[in-house]
């Protein structure tokens, strides 16, 4: 994946017939804290600089990042979260604009995605740039546009605007909790489902689909796949395909201008699991888990739909098969993919029991206006055999 950075920054003129624009200007995974200030210097023009770190990232590396810019005269404002799981709602929002002061020049973000994403909502809101300095390769919203938080409560993804450039040093986000590499490989997986969805969407109901677009999130996710078991050793050129994915993730959406080539089903499962727990006040669990467990699942309605004999009467069931088979993985290499990672393969390990399965394959569909297996389950009426097959298979 080395020649993605033509992407950035660059009118790319698609056989889509699209032009696809991705604003994002640079990406690096070479990046030391002592090229901090050139970094800065290239992308915020000023001198006041809003810092705003995370609990998981090694102190040492904080500090050496604040060091090297307050020795090169920039003044810091830093926030530092200290919240093992911070939430990104309006509380952590609030405490990164009030410690903001006025004339704030641009953020830099040290972080993992959460970081980041209300980074870039106060930034885009403040209308300065904000820079990614990543630390873990948990999720897929380092490149996104949207922010993902928690307002009133419930999920919500709000117009923000991308990073200005996305910065990391591999052996630092290597060393990452190990629970944010299961999950960023978790997010990961997912796009495979992600995929199927979209291939079903455009036979069945004619979205707009980008070979060129697809490829990159199929590539990328390949060579993670491929890695698996050197991603869960921590090897440092594999961590550094997994970043790369997970950001290359979020510039395929920016080039589709929506999330689909990275958020089908699996994504809605996640999003459900997400607003139930805030919902009972509960701990929100971790995307890329979600995500990694919405996975299994869709694989098994993607079996269960490719047997079912109403399906087969389908004028189009061959071309839909035909489709999705290039990109939906099947249940045992879904379940081979958790275990190299460590994650459960059962709905316990999730927390997840019978009847909140049922209830997520029945509803998680319909949270999000969307064309996935979920509505297309349903069109055909078979919605509920679906769930019944999966929880037969679970349980
Ligand atoms: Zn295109
Ligand atoms: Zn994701």
């Amino acid at each position: 994946m080395k020649d993605y950075k033509k992407l950035l920054d660059n009118d790319v003129k698609c056989d889509c017939g699209r032009v696809h624009f991705v604003p994002i200007k640079d990406v690096d995974f070479t990046f030391k804290a002592s090229n901090v200030t050139d970094i800065v210097k290239k992308y915020i023009s000023g001198s006041e600089l809003l810092v705003v770190i995370d609990y998981h990232t090694d102190e040492q590396i904080n500090n050496e990042i604040l060091k090297e810019l307050e020795g090169k005269g920039f003044n810091l404002t830093v926030v530092r979260f200290t919240d093992k799981k911070l939430v990104p709602d309006e509380r952590a929002v609030g405490a990164i604009l009030m410690h903001s002061v006025r004339g704030t020049d641009g953020i830099l973000a040290v972080g993992s995605g959460t970081i980041n994403d209300l980074a870039r909502f106060v930034g885009s809101r403040m209308e300065i740039p904000v820079i990614s300095i990543a630390t873990a390769p948990s999720m897929d919203g380092y490149a996104a546009a949207g922010s993902s938080l928690v307002v009133k409560g419930a999920k919500k993804t709000l117009k923000a605007v991308p990073v200005t450039a996305i910065y990391g040093d591999v052996d630092v986000i290597a060393n990452a909790p190990f629970e944010m590499i299961q999950a960023g490989y978790g997010d990961i997986i997912g796009k495979k489902t992600s995929l199927a969805d979209w291939a079903l969407s455009r036979v069945v109901t004619g979205e707009y689909w980008c070979d060129d677009i697809v490829k990159l999130v199929e590539d990328s996710t390949d060579i993670c796949i491929e890695n698996s078991k050197k991603i869960a050793e921590r090897d440092i050129e594999s961590i550094k395909h997994l970043i790369e994915a997970l950001v290359l993730s979020g510039i395929a959406m920016s080039m589709a201008d929506d999330t689909r080539p990275a958020s089908g089903s699996e994504h809605l499962i996640s999003h459900y699991m997400v607003m139930k727990n805030i919902e009972k006040g509960e701990m929100i669990p971790s995307h890329g888990i979600t995500v990694a467990f919405g996975t299994l699942v869709v694989s098994m309605l993607y079996e269960f739909l490719k047997e079912n004999e109403i399906f087969k009467t389908q004028d189009d069931s061959r071309s839909v098969i035909e489709a999705v088979d290039k990109y939906v993985p099947t249940v045992e290499q879904t379940k081979e993919w958790l275990e190299i990672i460590g994650l459960p393969v059962s709905p316990e390990g999730y927390g997840v029991d019978e009847a909140y399965l049922e209830e997520m394959i029945l509803k998680a569909g319909f949270i999000r206006d969307r064309f996935t297996i979920f509505r297309y389950l349903d069109k055909l009426g078979i919605l509920n055999d679906a769930a019944k097959y999966v929880l037969a298979k679970m349980f």
